[in-house]
């Protein structure tokens, strides 16, 4: 049984995708990949709205995927396709979106980098005692390519993705799945996520403490983006993961006791 932690708290689970993982970084090397061939007269200036509007996604068809209503492949093609209408670009036959998939697909996993505080904060959690884990609204063969290329593959057991019930968050069953696996109460875990919705507040009503990771410059103009109604809620708002050890109170990570341990790959930013 894991021992009980500061405050309480048993374990950590996270997001993965722009929680632990700087997906966005990726999704703009395949933004810049795709908009060379398709989008060939749009300035690499406006390549950042693409990009927004790829995260945004508007239309909800990402959503209608983790809630097992149309499959991976239809949600990507409307969205690839209502990036080429909004930004002057001919729509794609099956060929093309053929083409646009092999450009996409190897601009971003060749991209993928875990966040500069996600090993020390992951180290300093398994340190302290606390079961970890991740709860993604993706396939799990993509997301366990991601850690392993993050080198995160070793520190976070991926517990809980969207192949397990066919739907993801905010689904409160995937929660109550993650938290079965670590046998511990859910009021004992934490779920840190970067999408206040379905991240924080789903946590929060599977049973679990929900902390909404609201990293300075990353959010999606989703409704719900509001610190204080969140905190209002009991919901906790932190900017980093330093601030998940912040709220339970333990030492910062002492330096160069997790960096290079699990072969995190160095990459600089691209955005
Ligand atoms: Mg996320």
């Amino acid at each position: 049984m894991t021992p009980t932690g500061p405050l309480g708290v048993q374990a950590v689970l996270f997001d993965l995708d722009d929680t632990l993982v700087d997906t966005a970084a990726a999704f703009a090397a395949a933004v810049a990949a795709v908009a060379e061939e398709f989008l060939p007269h749009l300035e690499a200036a406006r390549h950042p709205e693409v990009l927004a509007t790829w995260r945004a996604d508007t239309g909800g068809y990402y959503q209608a995927h983790v809630d097992g209503l149309i499959d991976y492949r239809t949600q990507r093609r409307a969205r690839a396709e209502q990036i080429q209408e909004r930004f002057g670009g001919e729509a794609l036959s099956e060929a093309g979106f053929g083409r646009w998939t092999q450009l996409w697909d190897r601009a971003f996993s060749s991209s993928w980098v875990a966040f500069d505080d996600a090993v020390p904060a992951l180290g300093a959690l398994r340190s302290a005692g606390l079961g970890v884990g991740c709860v993604t609204n993706a396939a799990a063969a993509q997301q366990q390519a991601k850690l392993a290329a993050t080198g995160l593959t070793e520190t976070v057991p991926l517990l809980v993705t969207l192949d397990t019930f066919g739907v993801g968050k905010p689904d409160p069953r995937v929660f109550h799945e993650a938290v079965r696996r670590l046998n511990v109460p859910a009021g004992r875990v934490l779920y840190v996520g970067d999408e206040p919705v379905i991240d924080a507040r789903a946590a929060h009503a599977a049973g679990l403490r929900g902390i909404w990771l609201d990293r300075p410059g990353r959010r999606r103009g989703h409704a719900g983006e509001d610190p204080e109604a969140l905190r209002a809620d009991g919901i906790a708002v932190v900017q980093d993961l330093q601030g998940v050890l912040d709220l339970l109170h333990l030492p910062p990570p002492v330096a160069n006791d997790w960096s290079g341990a699990v072969g995190q790959r160095s990459m600089s930013k691209e955005e």
